[in-house]
Formats: C-alpha cells, structure tokens, sequence
C-alpha cells in the first residue's frame, strides 16, 4: 500500500499526531472490511467534489480516497553511528513511500526538548544527517561492486557518474530529494539503491498559536524546508478534534482561525507529494474517490476497482468533471458531446467521472 511514513526526534509530538490519525474513526465507518495494521492511521483526502456528485446521482454515501501513514520510531541523534540504524527502522523506512517529518516549533517548557531547546532548523538537521548517513553507507557499499561491473562491461560508466553525483549531494550535508532539480540528479539510476533521502519528503511543524497565527513566522519555516513541502498543525488540537462531532470539530477550528484540520491537511499535501489524483465513480448507492498515480492509462485505473476490471477492459465513458457540473446532469452531458469514449490508451485527468465498460 501506498504508505507515508512518519519520524522525528523524541518529543516532538509524534505519538499525539499518530493518535490521532489512528483515531480518525471515518475510516473504520466507511470500510468495515478494511484491516488496518495497528501502526498504521488513515486519514480521508478531502474531496468537496464527492458530495456534488452525490447530489446529481442521488448517491446514498460518499467514500473519499485515502492516505496511510505509518509510524517509524526510533530515530534519535548518532543512530546511524555503530550499529547502524536498526534493521527494523530500516525496514520500515524503506517500505514507505514518502517521508513526513515532524518537527517541534511548538513552545512548552513542560515538554522537555531532547536538546534542551526548541530549533527546528537542528532539529531538521539532525534526523536528516542520520538519513544522509545512512544513504552514504549505502553508496560506499554500492560503488566497488559496480566499478567491477563496469570493467567487466556488465554495466555502464554513466551509472557510477550518477552515483558519484548522489554522493557528493549528500557529502555535501543535503538530502537527494531537495536536490533532484539543483543538482540534476539522475533518479532512475539510483532507484536500485533505496536510497532513504530520495523518497519524498514532506515537514510537519508541529506548532503552537505564536506560529499559527504569523504567516511570517511560517514563511521562514517554509523557506527553510523548500523545495520540499511542509504543514502546520498543532498536535494536541488534532487529537482533540478526531473526538469531537463534525459540526463540534469545524466550531473549534473556526474559534483558532483555521479553515481546515491539520489531517485534512497532511492528506492532502501527502497525496500530491506521493504523485497520486483521483478519479471518480458515481451511482444511486455511493460517490467514489479512486486512488490512481499521475500518467496511469484507463484499463490501469479500472485495475484499482477490480483486477478484472483491467483484463477486461474494453473502454471507459469519461466526463470531466467541471463540464458534468455544467450541464447538471448525465443526460445533459451527454446532449451536449460532452462524455467521451476512451480506450486503452487514454491517459487518466484528475476529476475524471468514470464508468467502465469490461469483459469478465
Ligand atoms: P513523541 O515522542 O514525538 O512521540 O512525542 P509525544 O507525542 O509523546 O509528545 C511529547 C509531549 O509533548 C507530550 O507530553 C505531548 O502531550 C506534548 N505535545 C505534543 N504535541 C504538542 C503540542 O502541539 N503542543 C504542546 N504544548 N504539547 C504537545
């Protein structure tokens, strides 16, 4: 499954944020059948789009698309030395598909920091020098065995070229992923590797009203983390929402000036950084978001409802869904040439209404 997973320093306010993202009841209501691991939380992606598509197609409930993520304990500084990093944060690690970092900006002088004071910017620094670290190993590992290769002509000089170009980014003190486009780092050729620092990485400044409510305080935050993307929540409040009613839950937001969750948010954000749309499904019984990858074809997409789906694909009925809610309803739709008929080749849009057309 698509997973994000999450880390930071001891006392960041990690557990309170995985709480309530394993709290998030939504989820347990609207796929009963789902097993959802114990470290595991998911959150709904918010889709105002589901609820008008219910209204045109009568649909008794709406299933919005989701995002996973996956707590990954044990990172603290000098983990990387010695041992190494455990194998099964390593393990962990390496299955998930982007990194959320939480970072502490919050003021507290209850919370005990493990470096005796808050600084976000050390404290990025260090989790990110234990990945790099680690990432560096892997490269020292990795280059005798392919300079071998490369004189026994199994393999090709522009493939250390690119591993040598990765090294030097990371000796350099950065991560692979904020210097993909600085750098012009070759991805495809270090994929062999999992590299730590090349999945997506997203910040989450765990933060208190002081930084809630300065957009300046935040923009030096962003700058900091650019060009990877970061939110701003307040840990403690999440876990106060995921308890409360939805109406109770939007009052409480409204009263600390925010339009929307810091989950709501962290879905979102994690969704476009793991490269992912939806494409949506509309009936009398629900409204679907479907989860899919950017560039993925029809036939890949119905593989998402059914396997069979995708075998027998013959083609798919495809509106947008602006122009579905222009013409205010199928039918119309239809009247004004505005429902296509796609094959296996179409490449999948964002918002797509879809209906398969499939042998079984
Ligand atoms: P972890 O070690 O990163 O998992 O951190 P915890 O989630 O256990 O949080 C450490 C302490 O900080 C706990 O006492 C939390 O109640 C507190 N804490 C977490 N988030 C916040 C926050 O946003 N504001 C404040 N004031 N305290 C927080």
């Amino acid at each position: 499954a698509l997973t994000i997973g999450i880390v930071g320093l001891p006392n960041v306010g990690k557990s309170t944020l995985f709480n309530a993202l394993t709290r998030n009841q939504v989820l347990a209501a609207n796929y009963p059948f789902a097993t959802i691991e114990p470290n595991v939380g998911v959150v709904n992606l918010p889709d105002p789009r589901l609820a008008q598509l219910a209204e045109i197609f009568g649909s008794q409930r709406l299933l919005p698309a989701v995002v996973s993520f996956v707590d990954i304990a044990g990172i603290v500084k000098g983990a990387s030395e010695g041992e190494g990093l455990g194998n099964q944060f390593l393990a962990n690690i390496r299955e998930a598909e982007a990194i959320a970092q939480v970072i502490r900006v919050f003021d507290d002088p209850d919370v005990i920091h493990v470096d005796g004071k808050v600084n976000p910017r050390s404290d990025m620094e260090t989790i990110n020098t234990e990945l790099i670290l680690a990432d560096l190993q892997t490269i020292e590992k990795a280059i005798p065995r392919l300079e071998k290769d490369i004189r026994a002509r199994k393999r090709e000089q522009a493939e250390l070229d690119a591993i040598k170009a990765a090294q030097a980014v990371l000796e350099r003190g950065d991560t692979i992923f904020s210097s993909i486009a600085s750098d012009k780092l070759d991805l495809d050729k270090l994929r062999e590797l999992s590299l730590l620092t090349a999945k997506p990485f997203i910040y989450v400044f765990n933060a208190d009203e002081a930084i809630l409510g300065s957009e300046e305080k935040q923009a030096e935050l962003r700058e900091m983390v650019a060009p990877a993307d970061c939110i701003f929540l307040d840990a403690k409040l999440e876990a106060d929402l995921v308890e409360l009613s939805e109406e109770e839950a939007r009052e409480m937001l409204e009263m600390n000036g925010q339009e929307e969750s810091g989950l709501d948010q962290l879905a979102r954000v994690g969704f476009h950084t793991l490269g992912l749309q939806t494409y949506l499904t509309a009936g009398p019984k629900e409204a679907r978001a479907w989860t899919i990858r950017q560039g993925d074809t029809a036939p890949q997409a119905a593989g998402v409802i059914h396997t069979d789906f995708q075998r027998g694909f013959i083609k798919a009925e495809v509106v947008s869904f602006n122009d579905l809610m222009d013409a205010g309803s199928m039918a119309e739709a239809k009247s004004r040439g505005k429902v296509r008929i796609e094959g296996k080749e179409y490449v999948m849009v964002d918002g797509d209404v879809v209906e398969f057309r499939f042998n079984v």
